[in-house]
């Protein structure tokens, strides 16, 4: 950021302009301006100039008419002139002096005498009160919004040439400040309003911040367009954050000059918003149509909260189908918005612009939560249980605890992570490569199955897939929709299929409407799909009939990752005593771990089958500590089991899991050694497993 004083070197002389740069070296920050003109454009977009040094004989715009056109001004009348010129008769200076340049030297005037000069003319004017800084923002130098509105008027009303108005907006910008601070974001602003004012150069007529990240900048006629993709891909990237840096521009062509300035603003900014609804749109313009769909998303807005409390919003469920067998795997979480007025109104419209002003942190949780109480509720009734994935928005991965908020939700409805699926979208890859990586790699430690959403829809690269804990692609259904007219498609489709098989992924395809595409994806060997072949995304009870007419089934990969996944072996030290620990919830794994990892070698298993697996084979063992509800194979089953094999009947089992009298009775009956109630104390449960290890 520039943090010395900005001074304006105005000369037509190249020479006599780098005279001056060595002069001043060090000192300030120093901007050139080749001619009269030059120097009130610089000043029309940088209101952060502290002096300026102005030659008088120069082609086109002289001195003098500066001079002028400076005093007519009231932004810029403040602005103090030094006048350094060839010009050494008496006449000029005191010329000079009456239309208001505060010192005079001609050129030949030794170094350091001009820096003392310059230096005193700087002291004396941040001694004098102006007006100058308040029409001028600190940060960018750019206008406030009341002098821009001012100085647009009049250049409009002038009558001289065509212009736009281009409103910009820099993505997410809320997520860069909470990730990298406000002086980083502070930082970013300025170097964002110098990039424009290097890129757009002649083309920019007037700038402003409004606030916050938003511009508005006055062009010369449609001239800039080609300039707008450039800068968005080409010149922001330059910056250095990890954060993909983004902006996104809304135009609006003036044609009634009259029009009001605050207006005309208003519509370029409607026109940034509709910009931003697309991932890959980097400017839109302002039409009519677009407005009114802005007011529309303006009742959505002032209606959200209330529509969340009154639980409007509602969970549909699409299902996920295994190809050969015909049957469910899982479904898909939609939220749906049973507007009282509106009837049903798509996610397509309301999720982006949730996105956008954060409210979609809010929906999302709530969205998990019902999703989880959905399959506790299967659990608990006795249904067919099947995974169900939820969205994640890329918002929620900076605007929220993650980390903390998911794993919470399965551990309040006592689910096990394997059935709460976590669908992302790959933009948010693009976003940041890093935090989404660290993200979904914890999550999937604890448990949660990673689904890659939209897969294919252009934004991401193939080496994404090598850099993401991932376990599930889903192709995206645009892609799939082009697989039948694109030869090229189903070629790149045949080797993502191949490239996810050989990185252990599974893959689902999203969208598939026809028997054609089904049959097309069968013979590539892609098991698993999501569509309208089968079903749009409907209601819970339907969703429930359904599954009781075609069955559910597993997918055999994911089951079989699980397994592997499920065996967390802990190196043992040569005389060590071994603990296997059987629990599904992460946590209460965690907290055995912590009072036993000094002094016992260390498994896991999410559940009784991972569990009796472990032995089965073999594995060490001293102890089992035992849950009671897991999903898959409970702790009675796995004792029953073990009870009922000679080689691991006799190793003593502790029931961890709260349990009602004839829960305990019946668990006696099977052989259980010991019983421990959640929580516990560390000494309590330390004491036991002691005293049961010297028993046996
Ligand atoms: P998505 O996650 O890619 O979800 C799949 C979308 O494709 C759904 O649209 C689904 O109805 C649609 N679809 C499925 N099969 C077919 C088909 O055969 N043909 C066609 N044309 N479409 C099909 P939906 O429900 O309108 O959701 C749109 C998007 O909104 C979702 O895309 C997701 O990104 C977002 N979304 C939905 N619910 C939530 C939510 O609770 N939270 C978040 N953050 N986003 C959500
Ligand atoms: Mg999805
Ligand atoms: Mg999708």
């Amino acid at each position: 950021m520039e943090k010395e004083p900005v001074i304006l070197v105005v000369d037509d002389e190249e020479q006599d302009r780098r005279w001056v740069h060595e002069a001043l070296e060090g000192q300030y920050t120093l901007i050139d301006a080749p001619g009269g003109k030059a120097a009130l454009s610089e000043l029309n977009l940088r209101g952060n100039i502290s002096a300026i040094i102005l030659d008088l004989v120069m082609p086109g715009m002289d001195g003098f008419d500066v001079l002028s056109e400076l005093a007519k001004s009231p932004e810029h009348a403040d602005v103090p002139v030094f006048v350094l010129t060839g010009q050494k008769e008496d006449i000029f200076e005191a010329n000079a002096l009456k239309l208001g340049a505060m010192d005079y030297a001609a050129k030949g005037i030794r170094k350091d005498v001009f820096r003392l000069r310059l230096a005193n003319l700087l002291k004396r004017k941040a001694s004098m009160p102006g007006p100058v800084q308040e029409s001028y923002d600190d940060l960018t130098g750019l206008f406030k919004r009341n002098p821009f509105y001012r100085l647009v008027e009049e250049r409009l009303k002038a009558g001289e040439g065509e212009y736009d108005l281009l409103a910009m907006d820099v993505s997410h910008f809320s997520l860069i400040n909470v990730q990298h601070g406000t002086k980083e974001a502070d930082q970013l602003l300025s170097w964002i309003a110098e990039a424009v004012r290097k890129e757009f150069g002649k083309d920019l007529v007037l700038g402003c911040r409004l606030y916050a990240d938003r511009f508005i900048f006055l062009m010369k006629k449609k001239v800039y367009e080609s300039k707008l993709v450039r800068f968005s891909e080409r010149v922001l990237s330059s910056y250095p954050l990890e954060t993909d840096i983004r902006v996104k521009f809304g135009i609006y062509e003036i044609t009634d000059p009259a029009q009001d300035v605050g207006k005309m603003c208003e519509c370029a900014y409607s026109a940034v918003n509709m910009a931003k609804d697309h991932f890959n749109l980097e400017y839109a313009f302002y039409s009519e149509e677009t407005h009114s769909h802005k007011m529309g998303e303006k009742h959505l807005t002032d209606n959200m909260r209330k529509a969340l409390n009154e639980e409007q919003f509602q969970i549909y469920l699409q299902p996920k189908f295994d190809i050969d067998r015909e049957q469910i795997i899982g479904a898909e979480s939609l939220v749906r918005w049973v507007h009282p007025e509106r009837g049903i109104i798509s996610p397509e419209e309301f999720i982006p612009l949730f996105e956008r002003n954060g409210f979609v942190s809010e929906l999302d949780t709530y969205v998990w939560n019902k999703t989880a109480e959905l399959i506790a509720d299967w659990k608990k009734s006795g249904r067919p249980v099947v995974p169900v994935s939820v969205n994640v928005s890329r918002s929620d991965i900076y605007s929220m605890d993650i980390l903390k908020v998911i794993p919470e939700i399965v551990e309040e409805h006592r689910i096990a992570p394997e059935l709460l699926h976590l669908e992302i979208t790959e933009t948010a890859y693009v976003d940041s490569p890093a935090k989404l990586a660290e993200v979904t790699d914890v999550l999937r430690k604890s448990g949660f199955i990673i689904e890659m959403d939209d897969f294919g829809s252009g934004y991401s690269s193939l080496s994404m897939l090598g850099k993401l804990s991932l376990d599930i692609l889903k192709i995206d259904r645009f892609f799939i929709r082009s697989l039948e007219q694109d030869a090229n498609a189903r070629l790149i489709l045949e080797y993502i299929i191949g490239l996810a098989k050989w990185m252990n992924l599974s893959v689902i395809a999203e969208g598939v409407e026809g028997l054609e595409e089904l049959n097309t994806l069968k013979r590539m060997e892609c098991h698993y799909v999501q569509g309208f072949y089968y079903s749009p995304p409907v209601p819970i009870d339907q969703f429930n009939k359904l599954v009781d007419k075609v069955g559910t089934c597993v997918m055999t990969e994911i089951e079989e990752k699980k397994r592997q996944k499920d065996l967390l072996v802990r190196d043992a030290s040569e005389g060590q005593r071994s603990m296997l620990i059987v629990e599904d919830l992460a946590m209460n794994r965690a907290i055995l771990r912590d009072i036993f990892s000094g002094s016992f070698a260390i498994t896991e298993a999410i559940n009784g089958i991972s569990g009796l697996e472990y032995l089965l084979n073999g594995g060490k063992c001293d102890i089992v500590m035992l849950d009671i509800n897991m999903p898959g194979m409970d702790g009675f089953e796995m004792l029953k089991r073990m009870k009922s094999n000679s080689d691991l009947a006799d190793l003593p089992v502790l029931i961890t899991s709260q349990i009602s009298p004839k829960e305990k009775n019946r668990l006696i009956s099977l052989g259980a050694s010991g019983f421990i109630a959640k929580p516990y104390t560390k000494e309590a449960i330390e004491k036991i497993v002691h005293d049961l290890l010297e028993e046996a």
